[in-house]
């Protein structure tokens, strides 16, 4: 799932953007109007989270221009529960909105509204062999077997078993995983799958999780594994 949050104040839009990566989101932020809009017509987001007071473009015109060529789900925030806005928000073609303050549940509770909804519905859970995990229940079992992860982890494996049979790299790994830019000094990725890769692979014959030298990490079976 692939959420796009537009969202001027910097605290807030970090907080958005740690919370639905910890619910096993992947998560782009843009921080104006101009660079939403660009990120928004050109991206292809499952929900975006769209802020109405912002500098540059703001989101009662970033909906219109968003509506004129795609059906994604918008949810729009507001500092005013104004009721002119609600509808002026709705009438443009938002599909829910959420006034602030707000509690970070209701958020997510609206967005996963939407995910239902939405055309491009996907799957809350994945498969591989005998590895599974539900976004719903946030669980992940191998074998049958319930594994203990930190919220670190499971966003980690979310993503690889997401995209599955594709190598991610330790960029965009750092990006998804921990909404920071790739610093080639800091070994916090390698930490992270050698530590989840130790829980879902390290007990069992079969490993899923391969390091790609030079390139990264994937997720997938493989026939000719050295045990
Ligand atoms: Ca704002």
């Amino acid at each position: 799932m692939h959420l796009l949050v537009i969202e001027d104040e910097l605290k807030l839009g970090d907080y958005l953007r740690k919370g639905l990566i910890e619910s096993g989101f992947n998560v782009d932020l843009a921080r104006d109007g101009n660079e939403g809009l660009a990120m928004a017509l050109t991206g292809n987001y499952d929900v975006i989270v769209l802020d109405v007071m912002l500098p540059g473009i703001d989101g009662f015109k970033i909906l219109e221009l968003v509506r004129k060529s795609a059906a994604t789900p918008v949810l729009m925030l507001t500092a005013r529960d104004e009721v002119a806005d609600r509808v002026k928000g709705l009438e443009a073609g938002a599909d829910d909105y959420l006034a602030k303050p707000f509690a970070f549940t209701e958020l997510l509770a609206r967005v996963r509204a939407l995910l239902r909804r939405g055309s491009l519905q996907e799957s809350t859970r994945f498969t591989l062999a005998d590895l599974q995990l539900d976004l719903t229940t946030r669980r992940a079992n191998r074998g049958g077997k319930r594994l203990d992860l930190t919220a670190k982890e499971f966003a980690l494996l979310s993503l690889l078993l997401r995209r599955q049979g594709q190598v991610l790299s330790r960029a965009v790994l750092a990006d998804q995983v921990w909404g920071m830019n790739f610093d080639s000094e800091t070994n916090v990725v390698e930490v992270a799958v050698r530590r989840l890769r130790a829980k879902i692979d390290d007990p069992f014959n079969e490993k899923l999780l391969h390091t790609v030298r030079g390139m990264g990490y994937v997720l997938e079976q493989r026939d000719d594994d050295p045990l």
